[in-house]
């Protein structure tokens, strides 16, 4: 099971639904606070329902308020709620939707209705989003809450994944190209250089697309050219936090992550086993002939490779 925390921000928010959210915010806290009051006090039992709050809260939310106040009280302590705290509803009563222009929409009730309004959906956040969309995970309670002048929403999504995939993905990184990628027996692959950090950005969906399939990830480091090291210590800071990133992104994905003996993964020929010569970015083999960008050659044989589990 992995569970994903996502915070997003409310994109323009009219007037009226801020004002409604705020009042909301502040009738959330005085249930909450009343529940307590009234258990300190023995003014009713832990089994209060919603018929004894009088306020203009939706049940669901007034249901959720009493639930986090019992929890609050069993603490030790005095439980004294601070203004700004969020609001929030239980996981069946709130829904994310798109909308026929495909604008992410979340929609929970409030104090007259139900609203519906657009997040702004990054990078970080689009690929748990998109499983919320396509009903591939489960989500827990929303809260909602203010931070200046925006409004965020945030809410975990919990989903199993199957680590049972076959493709294993061979990853080289080196000083000439950060990553070389090869998905092994699917003919896929791709090359990523230093002045692409924007291309990585963006071609990192299909990536990660391609990942998705597959059983293994062997990333490596590779030592690099002596004459090329400052490059190369730029470029290995620049590797090692890919490595991160990809071991991060994967195993969130359920990938297992393995790191490979880099011997040999650039002077073998990835078609035959034989040794080849590399010039520059060719790789050329002395026994069936292939010719091969040399990276691309290197991340095939890692892909061949068993290697160790990687925590990077
Ligand atoms: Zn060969």
């Amino acid at each position: 099971m992995v569970v994903v925390t996502v915070t997003a921000k409310f994109h323009n928010p009219s007037r009226s639904r801020r004002k409604e959210w705020q009042r909301a915010t502040r009738l959330y806290r005085d249930t909450k606070q009343f529940c307590i009051d009234g258990w300190e006090n023995g003014d009713f039992g832990k089994s209060v329902t919603t018929a004894s709050i009088d306020n203009d809260l939706y049940s669901a939310i007034q249901n959720q308020a009493i639930r986090e106040a019992k929890a609050d009280h069993t603490k030790d302590g005095e439980v004294r709620y601070r203004e700004s705290q969020p609001f929030a509803v239980n996981n069946q009563n709130w829904e994310l939707d798109t909308t026929e222009n495909g604008t992410v929409v979340i929609g929970f009730p409030c104090v007259s209705q139900w609203w519906y309004t657009p997040i702004e959906v990054y990078d970080d956040i689009a690929d748990p989003v998109d499983r919320l969309v396509e009903g591939d995970a489960d989500k827990t309670r929303l809260q909602v809450y203010r931070r200046g002048d925006d409004w965020f929403c945030t809410f975990n999504i919990e989903y199993d994944t199957e680590t049972s995939g076959e493709t294993p993905i061979g990853v080289d990184i080196g000083e000439r190209h950060i990553l070389a990628v090869t998905a092994h027996g699917e003919d896929e692959s791709m090359l990523v250089s230093g002045g692409e950090a924007k291309y990585v950005r963006r071609r990192y969906r299909s990536l990660r697309d391609s990942l998705s399939q597959a059983g293994a990830l062997r990333a490596r480091n590779r030592v690099g050219d002596k004459e090329h090291r400052r490059i190369k210590d730029l470029n290995h800071n620049l590797s090692r936090r890919l490595i991160q990133f990809i071991t991060y992104k994967a195993e969130r994905a359920g990938i297992r992550v393995e790191k490979v003996d880099a011997y040999h993964t650039s002077q073998r020929c990835s078609a035959c086993g034989s040794m080849g010569t590399r010039d520059g970015d060719h790789f050329l083999c002395s026994e069936c002939n292939r010719g091969r960008h040399a990276d691309l050659n290197a991340s095939e044989n890692i892909a061949q490779r068993e290697g160790e589990p990687c925590t990077a």
